[in-house]
């Protein structure tokens, strides 16, 4: 994040934090509209306490129907210094041998999974056999056999099952899909997503397939495949790809450094899209229709989202993506809330689907198709 994004995200949290955060299972706090808020709380722990999990807890400090109460982790320094920042119970604290324990712990609701992606499945797995809630980072998992396991353990224990897909419920992102859902682009015929930044450490877990399942595209990528889906409002049926590979060190067999593909829908629309470990300031969405277009540029950064359409620019108000996602997620989950597009694990395993398909393409040189 550049500084001054940093500087407005920062602005954007201790604006939100005015608002007093609620203290347990039952809230008391105002909402941003200044109305009492009396509803539940998702009482959350997050396990896997790294740069994402760091931003989600700074997040959740301003939800209003979301607290974090309990704490995942391999580093016992961590524990400490998470339990003093955020008034955490050593009763709410984990490990990764022991967090099966957390079936008889009543004073959490939910796991919010924020691990090394090829530990989501394992993960996810483990925590639906306790009875709490997952909530899961993207990608779900490293591939879509994994992705349905996660699905059909979460129905068997029945608990929900949510992916990070914080761009869902971004105002301007929202705006678009609404204009495009009331016919103001016309017929769909086209989408462009790109979407990547130059990796510095290669000692990372994210350029080591055996925790990342991959490269570029699952990481960045995925954000362009998921975007060519919300913003088309139709699921691709058939991808090309061509991979390119500059540092063959850096990025080793099975990690993708750059991937361009191409996706079909169903009506007729195509896409063309980049995803990147090797470039910078890539971060754009177009959409193009027979009566207009939309273009995010930045689109699915922290923030702030800059949006344009034929009609002008894009107005709807800066959040901070996670503490929104948070409390939209804890509606969900405690109210059966039904979100614009969905946030759910078989959304989640279309777009693994769609992954394994890009894979596949690039390795074979064939154009694909998906089956869903
Ligand atoms: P990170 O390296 O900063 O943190 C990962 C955490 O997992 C660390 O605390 C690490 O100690 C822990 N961990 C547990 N077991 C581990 C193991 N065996 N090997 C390595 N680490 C282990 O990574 P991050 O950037 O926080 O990413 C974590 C997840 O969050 C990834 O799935 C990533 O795709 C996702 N993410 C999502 C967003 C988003 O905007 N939605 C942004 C960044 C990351």
């Amino acid at each position: 994040m550049n500084s001054r994004r940093d500087f407005l995200q920062k602005l954007g949290v201790s604006a939100l934090a005015l608002h007093l955060a609620p203290v347990s299972g039952w809230a008391n706090s105002k909402n941003n509209n200044d109305v009492a808020y009396d509803g539940p709380v998702l009482r959350v722990a997050i396990m896997g306490l790294g740069g994402y999990g760091t931003r989600v807890a700074e997040a959740m400090q301003s939800c209003t129907k979301a607290k974090l109460v309990g704490v995942i982790s391999g580093t016992p320094s961590k524990i400490k210094d998470w339990q003093s920042k955020y008034g955490i119970p050593e009763k709410n604290c984990y490990n990764y041998e022991n967090f099966e324990n957390i079936k008889n712990n009543p004073d959490i609701d939910a796991v919010y999974v924020i691990t090394p992606n090829a530990l989501h499945h394992d993960h996810v797995l483990r925590v639906a056999k306790t009875g709490k809630h997952v909530i899961c980072e993207k990608p779900m998992s490293v591939n879509a056999k994994q992705g349905q396991e996660m699905v059909d353990a979460c129905k068997k224990a029945n608990v929900k099952l949510l992916v990070g897909y914080r761009m869902h419920f971004e105002p301007k992102t929202l705006e678009v899909i609404r204009m495009r859902k009331a016919g103001e682009f016309g017929k769909i015929l086209f989408f462009q997503g790109q979407c990547g930044f130059k990796i510095g450490d290669p000692t990372q877990w994210r350029l080591n397939k055996q925790l990342s399942g991959g490269g570029s595209i699952m990481d960045i990528g995925i954000y362009a495949i998921n975007g060519s889906r919300y913003m088309t409002g139709e699921d691709p049926v058939w991808v090309t790809a061509v991979e390119t590979k500059t540092d063959p060190v850096k990025f080793k067999e099975g990690v993708d450094e750059t991937v361009q593909f191409e996706f079909g829908f169903p009506s007729g629309a195509v896409a063309s899209c980049l995803s990147t470990y090797n470039m910078s300031n890539l971060d754009r969405f177009f959409l193009n229709g027979e009566k207009g277009f939309a273009e995010m540029l930045p689109s699915t950064g922290y923030g702030p989202i800059k949006g344009r359409t034929n009609k002008g620019e894009l107005t709807q108000p800066v959040t901070v993506h996670q503490t929104v996602q948070m409390d939209e997620m804890a509606g969900i989950i405690l109210e059966g809330k039904q979100p614009v597009v969905p946030v759910d694990g078989n959304e989640a395993v279309k777009d693994l689907k769609i992954i394994d398909a890009i894979y596949l393409a690039a390795k074979t040189g064939k154009k694909t198709e998906i089956n869903y």
